[in-house]
């Protein structure tokens, strides 16, 4: 009981904190000028917005755009992913029940199956849908017509979308990791939503600490309101913001403990690198997955890691971050 209700008061704030137009998305200034100009386009032609695949690491806000847009466009989100989309009917009962102009987003969209995927293709390029009815020699091939409708797909790895599927979007857009000042209006913009007092300094600390990741800064700015009202002080500082921080081990520079972990694991045990995600994996006991698609591109960014066609190495920022000697990094390293 008590964990529903948890739940649901998570939701509800999850909702609020959502930015519900274009206007008050923070950041991302490219996708929102495409973003600005494609819905001015499709309102003029009182038409459908062209397919949108975003792409990035999770928490940057490709969900968030997917439900402004149907906001801005006056129309409904149908949001769903590809591992909910096993049989052919589960994208069929969704096609066929979507509104003229309505969006359908799916997440992790590289991961959908090859039949649901052969089936997305004419709805997307002339809005049918082909279905089979019958087996053998019997069969037969009916065409059912769809409302216009865009399709919104998320992933972390635009690289492993088929071609044809990827072709078929008239917009395919990166979301970047935040800049500083970015993260700081978005820690500012929840923290009055949630009604927490936040001096400047305490949201620059926090919007530090997030790895550029608005998802990460409101659960962050969430765990240290908590603290905050356990000590029973009024107004996030950047001193106690620090404090809590330190105490949820999530360092200065923003990495937790499994990013610490993973550069630890290439020094200690692989010399630094080169080593494949397998080996790190194993080592470390996370899932290759989300070695990959969560820890490592922040760490790839910030130049922690470098990506060579050996496998992973460990930088010399990441020794000096983790306070190994130099003596332990080799000349390559101060490149
Ligand atoms: P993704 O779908 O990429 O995993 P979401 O769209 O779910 O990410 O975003 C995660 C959270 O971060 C959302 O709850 C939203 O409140 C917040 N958020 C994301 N992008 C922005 C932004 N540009 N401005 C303000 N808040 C954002």
């Amino acid at each position: 009981m008590l964990a529903q209700a948890n739940n649901e008061e998570t939701e509800n704030t999850e909702d609020k904190i959502r930015p519900q137009r274009l206007a008050d998305y923070i950041g991302q200034k490219d996708l929102k000028g495409i973003l600005n100009i494609a819905i001015a386009a499709a309102k003029g032609r009182q038409d459908s917005l062209d397919h949108l695949l975003l792409y990035g690491p999770p928490g940057l806000g490709k969900t968030t755009i997917s439900l402004i847009l149907a906001t801005e466009m006056r129309v409904n989100c149908k949001i769903t992913s590809a591992p909910a989309l096993e049989r052919p009917r589960d994208i069929t009962g969704l096609l066929v029940n979507l509104q003229p102009g309505d969006i359908l987003f799916i997440d992790e969209i590289h991961r959908l199956n090859r039949m649901t995927e052969e089936l997305l293709y004419p709805a997307m390029e002339d809005f049918r849908l082909d279905v089979t009815i019958g087996k053998g020699q019997t069969a037969k091939t009916r065409s059912i017509p769809l409302s216009p409708f865009t399709l919104v797909g998320a992933t972390t790895k635009a690289g492993s979308l088929s071609s044809p599927l990827r072709d078929r979007f008239g917009i395919i857009q990166r979301l970047r990791f935040y800049e500083l000042d970015e993260l700081t209006l978005i820690v500012k913009r929840t923290a009055q939503i949630i009604s927490t007092p936040i001096t400047e300094s305490g949201a620059i600390e926090i919007a530090r600490r997030s790895r550029g990741t608005p998802r990460i800064a409101n659960r962050l700015l969430r765990r240290v309101r908590d603290y905050v009202e356990v000590q029973k002080a009024e107004t996030i500082t950047a001193e106690l913001a620090a404090t809590a921080m330190d105490l949820f081990d999530v360092d200065r520079e923003g990495l937790d403990w499994t990013d610490r972990l993973v550069l630890n694991t290439i020094i200690k045990q692989f010399n630094g690198g080169p080593v494949g995600l397998e080996a790190i994996a194993a080592a470390t006991g996370e899932d290759r997955k989300t070695i990959e698609e969560v820890y490592e591109p922040y760490l790839l960014q910030n130049g922690y890691l470098s990506r060579t066609h050996r496998g992973r190495m460990v930088t010399a920022k990441a020794y000096q971050h983790l306070g190994f000697s130099s003596h332990d990094s080799v000349d390559i390293f101060s490149k």
